[in-house]
């Protein structure tokens, strides 16, 4: 496995990759999970060429936010990568995506950049998309591999690719799961054993949702007030949970994440919580065809 850390190293690098076959892409902040793990699998079952990226974008969050204090363990994610049988990881430094001077962004807007994670956390999408743009076109992948845990992100990046018409096939992975329900993230690192039991409140509240949900489609409900009944089966769930603080409880469009006005197909039910110092996020999809996609939970 190559570790790459100049751009100009990058594009040297470039020329010596398999002419034939695909490239995979999996971009990361690193400090690696199952979550993280299952996307370079993936890229690795479907391509000749795997190359990851270890990157904490600084310009993805906001001046109160946690970069300084971000996770990192730059050894073992090497080593969970070469296990996971990827090529090349690109390590780059913030000087270097940023240097000075550096003055252009690709900015989402609409409704999909304006609502629940954009609302919270203001110019998260505009550096999300601009690093995913710049790690594009500095990497050349033919699929880029995400996951479903960062739904709107997935929402962002699929309008990004169509409306910039980047030549990128989007593969998006479902949620991998701890075996007690917590969506893996590198964020459940800030909590102590009493937040991190008190954090399976996000799961379990989107598990009253989808059941509500549920109800609703089936008794063939066409209000907003069914929608209304699945918002208030997640707050009611989450309100249960002392160590848990509500941000938002939604049922949303998973592509433009324009509210729904009833409980049909497809579907996103979306949660975030802070709970002690860690901001969490989850979520349930329902796809089009009225199958629900809830993750995968896996042991210890
Ligand atoms: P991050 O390092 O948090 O920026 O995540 C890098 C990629 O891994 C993103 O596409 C995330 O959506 C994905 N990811 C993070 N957590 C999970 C998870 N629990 N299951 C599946 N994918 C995940």
């Amino acid at each position: 496995m190559q570790v790459i850390a100049s751009l100009e190293e990058l594009t040297k690098a470039r020329q010596n990759w398999p002419r034939a076959g695909s490239l995979g892409f999996v971009p990361t902040m690193g400090y690696l999970h199952r979550g993280h793990l299952s996307l370079a699998q993936q890229a690795r079952t479907e391509n000749a060429t795997v190359v990851a990226s270890i990157f904490v974008n600084p310009t993805q969050f906001g001046p109160n936010e946690d970069l300084a204090r971000y996770p990192r363990d730059l050894p073992r994610d090497l080593a969970l990568l070469e296990g996971a049988g990827v090529d090349v990881v690109f390590t780059p430094e913030a000087s270097a995506m940023y240097p000075p001077g550096f003055a252009t962004y690709v900015e989402p807007t609409g409704t999909l950049a304006e609502r629940l994670e954009a609302a919270t956390r203001p110019g998260h999408f505009r550096g999300v998309a601009t690093v995913v743009s710049k790690l594009f076109l500095l990497v050349g992948p033919d699929r880029a591999y995400f996951g479903q845990k960062d739904a709107q992100q997935v929402a962002i990046i699929r309008r990004m690719i169509a409306d910039l018409n980047l030549p990128v096939d989007l593969r998006v992975m479902p949620i991998v799961r701890e075996a007690d329900g917590l969506a893996m993230s590198s964020r459940n690192a800030y909590l102590n054993p009493e937040q991190r039991v008190a954090a399976t409140i996000l799961s379990r509240a989107l598990e009253a949702g989808r059941v509500a949900f549920d109800q609703q489609r089936n008794a063939g409900s066409t209000s907003p007030e069914a929608i209304a009944q699945v918002r208030k089966a997640m707050e009611r769930a989450l309100a249960s949970e002392s160590l848990a603080a509500l941000d938002y409880a939604d049922v949303c469009h998973p592509d433009t994440f324009v509210p729904l006005d009833a409980p049909t197909a497809p579907a996103l039910l979306a949660i975030a919580a802070k709970v002690g110092p860690a901001r969490l996020i989850d979520n349930y999809l329902l796809r089009a065809d009225g199958s629900w996609d809830v993750g995968v939970r896996v042991g210890k």
